[in-house]
Order: C-alpha cells, then structure tokens, then sequence
C-alpha cells in the first residue's frame, strides 16, 4: 500500500476524533488534524507525533474552510467527525434556534467541507468520506428495541433529527459520487466517554474503540458499500 495517503479528520483535537486521527497516522496516513483552536491542534498533532499536521479548521467558517482547502493538493479520507449536541430536549422544548445551531455544526458545515475538499479527493486514486452520525439519528432504532437507547424516548430532537439529515445526505453523496470511485459512509460510533454533552453519560464506552470503526470505513476497499450506514463494529444500523 502507497505510504502518500492523506487524511483529514475534522474536530481532532479532543474525543472521538483524537483516535481516529491518530490510528489514521498509525496506519501510515499524514493526517491533518483539524481544530478550530490552533494551540489545541497543535498539541495533539504533537501527541500523535509521525505524520499528524495540525490544521486550523473552524468547520462553520467558510473563510476558515476554504483557507484550510487552499493548504491541501491532495486528499484520500475526509471523516466529517466534529460534531455539537448543546440541546436535550425534545421537539416541543426545543427552539428553532436550538436546530439553526445544531444544523450548523452538524449539517451546514459538513456540505461546506465535503464540497470544499471535494477537488482534492478527486485527486484521490480511492477517495473516502466517512460522515460520523450517530445511532439515536435511526429512525427505527427510535421505535424499535435496539442497542442504543430504550425506544420511545423522543429527547435530543435537535441533535438526532441533524445526524438523520447527515445521513439522508450522506446516500445522496454515495449515489452522486459512485461512478467516481467514492465511497462515502456514516458511522454510528456507540456511546462513548466524551464531552459531547457536558456530563458524564451512562454506561459510555471508549472513544478509541468507536475510532476503530471510522478507520475500517476509512480503508474501504473498491468493491465496498457507500451510502450506508453502519456502527463501530461494521454491522449495519437500519436508517
Ligand atoms: P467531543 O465533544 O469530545 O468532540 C467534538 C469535536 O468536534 C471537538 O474537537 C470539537 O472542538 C469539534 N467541533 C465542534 N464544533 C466545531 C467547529 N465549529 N469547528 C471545528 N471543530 C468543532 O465529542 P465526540 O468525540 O463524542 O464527538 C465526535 C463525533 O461523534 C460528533 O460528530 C458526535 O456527534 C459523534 N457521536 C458521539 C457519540 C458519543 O457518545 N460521544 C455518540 C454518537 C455520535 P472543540 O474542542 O473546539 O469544541
């Protein structure tokens, strides 16, 4: 396998990101590690050491998304991971102002990069979009037993209803990009120790085993999915 490949991770600097960015340079990747507070990402470029690059990339910046696109010629894995979940509730105490802010993050942003790096990954001989979404934006793990959450609750309608748009893009980048030999994917990464929501969550497992997953996605052979939607440990999670 060529030891040229690029990576870019989005919101690297902390959480899931951190070890997706850092077993990408692992597998031999250079990987810019995307931060919107350049100190930050420049520590953990450091903590990762070999090939990491850190990246000043604020997602929901168009200056800053471009300017970040402008430094990269070539690129063979974009994972879409910075993500915000800053409201709980659901859909009736939740505001529209909660969603703007959300979508931003969670939507917006991920069309400005994939579309802004879009010409680098073109230069890819085996270009990978991996969209980090999240189990709870499933539908019918939402009114089904599943493993994520118990069925009925209808909380977090801001978050689960921007990762569910991901996702709907995410099939609608797998079918316009097929024929140019993309595969793009979203990844349902468990619940996980992280600071997403401010407070510690039950029963949330390590974010470096959910990582494993983004990567799995990340290397992708030609004759793998694109436009799915699949959990940490490569099963499929239903849309
Ligand atoms: P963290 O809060 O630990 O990490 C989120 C990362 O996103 C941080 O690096 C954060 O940067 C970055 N970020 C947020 N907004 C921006 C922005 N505007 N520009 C650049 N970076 C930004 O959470 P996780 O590691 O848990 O989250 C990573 C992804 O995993 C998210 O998409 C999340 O929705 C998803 N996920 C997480 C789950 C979990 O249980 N933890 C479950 C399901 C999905 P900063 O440090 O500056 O805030």
């Amino acid at each position: 396998m060529k030891n040229d490949r690029t990576a870019l991770v989005t919101g690297a600097n902390k959480g899931i990101g951190f070890h997706v960015a850092r077993l990408l340079a692992a597998e031999g990747f250079t990987v810019h590690v995307g931060s919107r507070d350049p100190g930050r990402g420049e520590r953990a470029a450091a903590e990762i050491g070999g090939r990491a690059r850190p990246l000043d990339l604020d997602v929901t910046d168009p200056d800053s998304v471009a300017r970040a696109a402008e430094r990269i010629e070539r690129l063979d894995v974009l994972v879409n991971n910075a993500g915000i979940s800053p409201s709980l509730g659901g859909p009736a105490e939740t505001g529209v102002e909660d969603l703007r802010r959300t979508y931003e993050t969670n939507v917006f942003a991920v069309v400005e990069v994939t579309n802004a790096f879009l010409p680098a990954l073109r230069r890819s001989s085996r270009p990978r979009i991996v969209n980090v979404s999240s189990g709870t934006a499933s539908l019918t793990w939402s009114t089904h037993p599943n493993p994520q959450f118990p069925p009925g609750s209808g909380r977090s309608a801001a978050y689960r209803s921007s990762k569910a748009a991901l996702n709907a893009l995410t099939v609608l980048y797998g079918l316009t990009l097929a024929d140019e030999g993309f595969k793009v994917n979203a990844l349902a990464p468990g619940r996980r120790a992280t600071d997403l929501i401010g407070s510690p969550m039950p029963d949330a497992g390590d974010p470096a085993e959910a990582a494993e997953g983004a990567v799995r996605l990340a290397l992708l052979p030609d004759d793998g999915p694109t436009g799915g939607f699949f959990s940490w440990d490569g099963s499929a999670v239903p849309w």
